[in-house]
């Protein structure tokens, strides 16, 4: 019997990261693409790469948390480096709050975003000591503003 997708239950606009849609916009400037979000019919996809939309290039050098994770830079105590020393955070929040304006703007309910980045990561995310339990920067905002966030893997 077929796997049912886990975005069978999703309509109307949905956000997705860009590279998950075989767009080319991760720091190593390479896709991600995931057959089962771009096989669906009953969603509109509409991607977004936050840190692309904070400025930031591709490609980029990969970043990952210096200090706590995506909620804890919304608190104001998490920082976002990347792997020449500098400090992103502010590129990162500002993709960030593009992501979120997209989303109240086309009034969207899910959003779905790659897992284990620093901006997408809905349960895992890069630090300096390798992968950790967290929440990418974008993903906590759009939790924090009531929108449910899943992963590639639904
Ligand atoms: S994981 Fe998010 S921030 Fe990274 S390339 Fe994909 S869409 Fe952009």
């Amino acid at each position: 019997m077929p796997r049912q997708s886990p975005f069978g239950h999703l309509e109307g606009s949905v956000l997705v990261s860009a590279c998950l849609l075989g767009i080319n916009c991760r720091y190593d400037g390479k896709a991600k693409p995931c057959h089962e979000i771009l096989s669906a019919k009953n969603f509109t996809p509409v991607p977004v790469c936050p840190e692309r939309l904070g400025g930031l290039p591709t490609p980029r050098p990969p970043a990952c948390f210096a200090k706590g994770d995506g909620r804890e830079v919304l608190a104001g105590t998490g920082r976002i480096v990347n792997a020449d020393g500098a400090d992103v955070t502010e590129p990162f929040l500002n993709g960030a709050l593009h992501v979120l304006e997209l989303a109240q703007l086309l009034n969207v309910r899910w959003a779905v975003l790659k897992e284990g980045s620093p901006s997408c990561g809905t349960t895992r995310v890069s630090s300096r000591e390798g992968r950790i339990q967290g929440v990418g920067l974008t993903a906590a905002l759009l939790m924090q503003n009531g929108i449910q966030v899943l992963n590639e893997d639904g």
